[in-house]
């Protein structure tokens, strides 16, 4: 359609999901070319293109499957440069609404935790080095190109600008897939060849973010009864306290102190702003922890975006060789950091749909319907906890309330049913739909362990309060792996000399 002798596919944006797409894409196109508005850092710095990327940032386990899927070696090579290894309730305390978290042996423990350009550094070295796509660099995409179609209408290609050029060049292409994030003009570039964007569901969650970096003094040493070595992390509770922090180590010595800031909280602006909002806090673990480092940088803010989902599955226009991917499709609070192994798990979405057809009329409706279905459960997860804190803005229906309500009631049985917790984790962690908490076994143990088991365990008011977090409660995954070992070696041995075994 696009007069195009080869088959060649374009990316809009190397972001996560511009390299994720663009390396799937090119086992089923002749040519992939990503078009990048910034110039790629050489190392692990702050780009322009990804403002959030000051922010804390933690890939869940299901994105890190995901990535070292499509980037054989990610972990070996993000390890390789030092990235830490962070464990809740062994190594970082967690403060959740309901008081001081415990350790639940839970796949959490390979999530990882580094900046952002750290991540994104590891990803483009292994991208780069794939001689089957085109990097253009420094390019800003200012439209899309369309001809009539018999039914609809057909994508050729795009346009874009180099920096620092006037013209606008021209790209022809088969497929285009939008990559280019939250800040996507995708709803201009539509209306620019009279397609009617898809329509959109927005909530604003009214949070502000902020960022710090720092390293440890020399020769600062945390006292030795504090466990939490490697961070602390003190969460929202609903309905109307909106401030959360969390100080975390990343990779080689840094650490990143983030403040969340929603309505009846300014976002500080200097060292003196950032203790009185650590002192406020619910614990002043981290406002402890302060005077033992020392800054790195600005102090930066970043206001959140509203959470967004536009419904490409449904969308009445026909538009051949066009795809939206990751959060060019989908934004939502990164509370639960979900937002990269969304659109992580978007390029292995496309993967599988690039097995069934690679032909630009039938892979986008095939694939805007697999893709919804994969991020609906983390856009209704964020949402849904927004609509917990007064604040908010937005129609709060009865299946919203009983969700919040069965979510909380889940949260609680997990106190008392480490089963639950370790399955609810799952679904946190994208490793599960959001269905699994609907099936009866799920019901019944989230319902036995509330009625008979959760009321014991509730936080009381004075652990609610608790300056210190508990020391870890749960004996550690090897320790108990070899105490039921040597129980199953003793007990054959007692049975063998009993004369009961042969
Ligand atoms: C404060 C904050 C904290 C977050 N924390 C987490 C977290 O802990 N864990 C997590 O998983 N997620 C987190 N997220 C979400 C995460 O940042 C995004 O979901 C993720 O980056 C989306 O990836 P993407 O590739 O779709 O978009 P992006 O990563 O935003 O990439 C978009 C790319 O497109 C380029 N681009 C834009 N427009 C154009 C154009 N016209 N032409 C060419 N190039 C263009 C940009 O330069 C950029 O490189 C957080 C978000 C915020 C705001």
């Amino acid at each position: 359609m696009s007069g195009l002798a080869v088959t060649r596919a374009i990316v809009i944006g190397g972001g996560i999901a511009g390299m994720c797409s663009a390396k799937v894409l090119a086992d089923y196109f002749d040519e992939v070319v990503l078009v990048e508005r910034d110039q790629y850092p050489e190392g692990f710095e702050h780009r322009r293109g990804v403002p959030q990327s000051k922010m804390f940032h933690t890939l869940l386990e299901r994105g890190r499957r995901d990535i070292e899927a499509i980037f054989p070696g990610f972990h070996k090579l993000l390890e390789s440069r030092k990235l830490p290894k962070i464990s809740f309730g062994f190594n970082c305390a967690l403060m959740t609404p309901r008081g001081w978290g415990r350790n639940v042996p839970v796949p959490v423990q390979r999530s990882l935790f580094c900046t952002r350009g750290f991540l994104e550094s590891a990803m483009r070295d292994l991208f780069t080095a794939d001689p089957r796509t085109t990097l253009i660099e420094q390019a800003t995409a200012t439209g899309l190109l369309a001809q009539p179609h018999p039914h609809g209408k057909f994508c050729t290609g795009i346009s874009y600008k180099i920096r620092g050029e006037d013209q606008t060049q021209e790209l022809a292409g088969t497929l285009v897939v939008d990559a280019s994030g939250a800040s996507s003009r995708a709803h201009q570039w539509l209306n620019a060849i009279d397609v009617a964007p898809p329509r959109e569901h927005q909530l604003d969650p009214l949070l502000t973010y902020g960022g710090q970096l720092f390293k440890l003094k020399p020769n600062a040493r945390f006292p030795k009864q504090w466990w939490w070595t490697h961070g602390a992390f003190i969460q929202r509770v609903p309905p109307t306290d909106n401030a959360a922090a969390h100080l975390i180590r990343q990779e080689g010595d840094l650490w990143l102190l983030t403040m969340v800031a929603g309505d009846g909280h300014d976002m500080p602006k200097d060292r003196a702003g950032i203790e009185a909002f650590l002192h406020r806090m619910r614990s002043p673990l981290i406002y402890d922890m302060l005077p033992y480092f020392e800054p790195l940088g600005e102090l930066t803010s970043y206001r959140l975006p509203k959470n967004c989902w536009k419904y490409y599955e449904d969308w009445a226009e026909t538009l051949h060789g066009f795809l939206a991917i990751g959060a060019s499709t989908c934004v939502f609070n990164p509370n639960q950091g979900q937002g990269m192994s969304v659109a992580a798990g978007d390029a292995g979405i496309l993967r599988s749909c690039l097995a069934q057809t690679n032909a630009p009329e039938k892979l986008p409706k095939l694939f805007f319907k697999e893709q919804a279905k994969f991020q609906r459960n983390a856009y209704q997860l964020a949402c849904s906890n927004d609509l917990k804190f007064a604040s908010v803005q937005g129609p709060r229906t009865l299946s919203t309330r009983l969700f919040n309500w069965y979510r909380d009631a889940i949260t609680r049985a997990g106190a008392a049913d480490p089963w639950v917790a370790r399955n609810v984790a799952e679904v946190d962690l994208l490793l599960q739909p959001i269905s699994k908490i609907y099936q009866p076994q799920f019901l019944f143990r989230t319902l036995f362990a509330c009625v008979f088991l959760g009321w014991r365990q509730r936080p009381s008011a004075v652990e609610r309060v608790a300056p210190q977090p508990p020391g870890p409660a749960v004996i550690p995954r090897r320790l108990r792996v070899t105490i039921r070992n040597s129980l199953g070696t003793a007990t054959r041995y007692v049975a063998f000399r009993l004369g009961l075994t042969r």
